[in-house]
């Protein structure tokens, strides 16, 4: 699919002329242009209310230097930022993700990603992002430390409980949010929900965890359901062995589905018998070790280097759950080709366009990343609901909600398609379903001039 109409291709052209360097920002937008197509052409309200220039622009965008002392004393300094995307639908919400490739472009892309995603959630969260440049790998606990109370302090300026609630993402768990929080809390003398993905007893909510991969089973298991299947018996491949990964494995293996491979960035595993998830969490949030270590639990296990390869192994479901555009158009042809049914992203924007393009030519089942990934924001929007509250729900309460949460949001993006034609495509689906809420509210509030 190309972009045809006229008002949004003007608005796209203006947006690669401004923004010809933000590659990952430009294929989001593009992404999702597309498939407003339908709608734009129903609704003039939304042209006549500039709604679509208005929303690939940010309200604000923060940089800022964060200078830190390494352990040899040594001064070192990276780039922090924040962009905050839109609050038509509440205050802005999203993660912050420490990663050396972090970058303007990928920040944008993944805050314009979370407006339609929060949307989707059905709670009153807006869309944003941020994170540094920063990498975590090799770096001390008190290098960490130093680091996130340097990056808080700029930030902090910035956000509050009914601003702006940034998350955890990428290189940002339980430990970086403990020190970001604590630094917010010393600033401001305040105890607030400023911070989601806090721990359980200070402020955190049960199940925010296991919520990102449990909600991509759900939702998973709600398209199989849809088209008279389910994970029993299934043979399930899962990229990554972070956070999303590890809990998706958890959840997939409690749906009767058997998770034969994982992978980090230099290699992947894979084990006929199935990946027992509490192994890798051992691997990975206890030791901190790499994948390959798998194999002195599972000596007859099979390591191979270098992740990409993790895509040729056959199976039925594929859960892309470790970076942007990990898996290209050639994987997508060898994964259809050895029979997957389904495909459904934990990782933001982890099929390229080319991938997801052959899915669709397949009619293989694709479910989008803003809506299979969402159930880890709707979580830390629980999270928020509870904090406002001053209670904390018990597990099976918040994973129910999480459920119910995630059964809606396939509902919707699939009565979405329907609506507009799109029968069965949950890109467009998901797509329009978190667009037309924002855009209301968006033409509610009006322009400020
Ligand atoms: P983590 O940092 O916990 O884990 C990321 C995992 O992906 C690590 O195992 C990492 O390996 C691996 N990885 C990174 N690059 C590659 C690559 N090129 N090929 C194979 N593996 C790779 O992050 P999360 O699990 O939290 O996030 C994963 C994805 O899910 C991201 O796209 C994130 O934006 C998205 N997401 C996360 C949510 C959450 O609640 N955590 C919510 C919604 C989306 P290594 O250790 O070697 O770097």
């Amino acid at each position: 699919m190309a972009i045809t109409n006229s008002y949004l291709k003007t608005v796209y052209d203006g947006l690669v002329q401004r923004n010809p360097e933000q590659k990952e920002f430009l294929q989001a937008v593009e992404e999702v242009l597309e498939s407003l197509q339908p709608v734009v052409e129903a609704r003039p309200d939304i042209q006549a209310n500039g709604v679509i220039e208005r929303l690939v622009e940010p309200e604000r965008v923060i940089m800022f230097r964060v200078p830190w002392v390494d352990d040899s004393g040594k001064v070192q300094v990276n780039r922090g930022y924040r962009v905050q995307f839109n609050s038509a639908i509440g205050p802005y919400k999203g993660g912050l993700r420490l990663h050396p490739s972090v970058n303007l472009s990928i920040l944008k892309f993944l805050g314009f990603e979370q407006i339609f995603k929060n949307s989707l959630t059905t709670l009153p969260i807006g869309g944003g992002k941020g994170g540094s440049d920063f990498d975590p790998k090799g770096k001390s606990d008190m290098e960490v430390m130093r680091f996130c109370q340097s990056f808080m302090t700029e930030l902090a300026k910035h956000i509050g409980p009914d601003t702006d609630v940034p998350a955890g993402d990428i290189g940002v768990g339980g430990r970086e949010i403990g020190y970001m929080f604590g630094q917010y809390k010393r600033l401001q003398n305040e105890f607030t929900g400023v911070l989601t993905g806090k721990a359980i007893g200070a402020g955190g909510s049960l199940a925010r965890t296991e919520a990102t991969g449990y909600g991509l089973c759900y939702f998973t298991d709600e398209m199989l359901k849809d088209a008279g299947k389910s994970f029993e018996g299934k043979n399930v491949v899962i990229s990554g062995s972070g956070n999303v990964a590890i809990y998706a494995t958890q959840k997939a293996t409690q749906l009767g589905g058997k998770v034969i491979a994982l992978s980090d960035s230099n290699g992947y595993i894979y084990d006929p018998n199935g990946i027992d998830y509490k192994v890798i969490k051992e691997i990975k949030e206890v030791k901190r070790a790499r994948i390959k270590t798998y194999l002195d639990y599972v000596p007859s296990a099979k390591y191979t280097e270098g992740c990409s390869g993790i895509w040729t192994i056959p199976c039925d479901i594929a859960l892309p759950c470790a970076t942007q555009n990990e898996l290209d158009e050639e994987s997508a042809k060898v994964l259809i080709s050895n029979g997957c049914i389904a495909v459904a992203e934990g990782a933001n924007m982890p099929s390229t366009p080319g991938a997801i393009a052959q899915f669709q030519k397949a009619g293989i089942l694709f479910g989008p990343a803003k809506a299979a990934n969402a159930g880890g924001v709707a979580t830390s929007a629980l999270e928020m609901s509870q904090n406002s509250a001053r209670l904390s729900w018990s597990f099976e309460e918040v994973d129910a909600k999480l459920k119910g949460i995630m059964q809606t949001i396939y509902k919707n993006s699939s009565e979405a398609a329907k609506r507009y034609g799109m029968e069965g495509n949950l890109v467009a689906g998901a797509n329009i379903a978190g667009f037309e809420k924002v855009a209301n509210a968006m033409i509610w509030q009006g322009v400020s001039y």
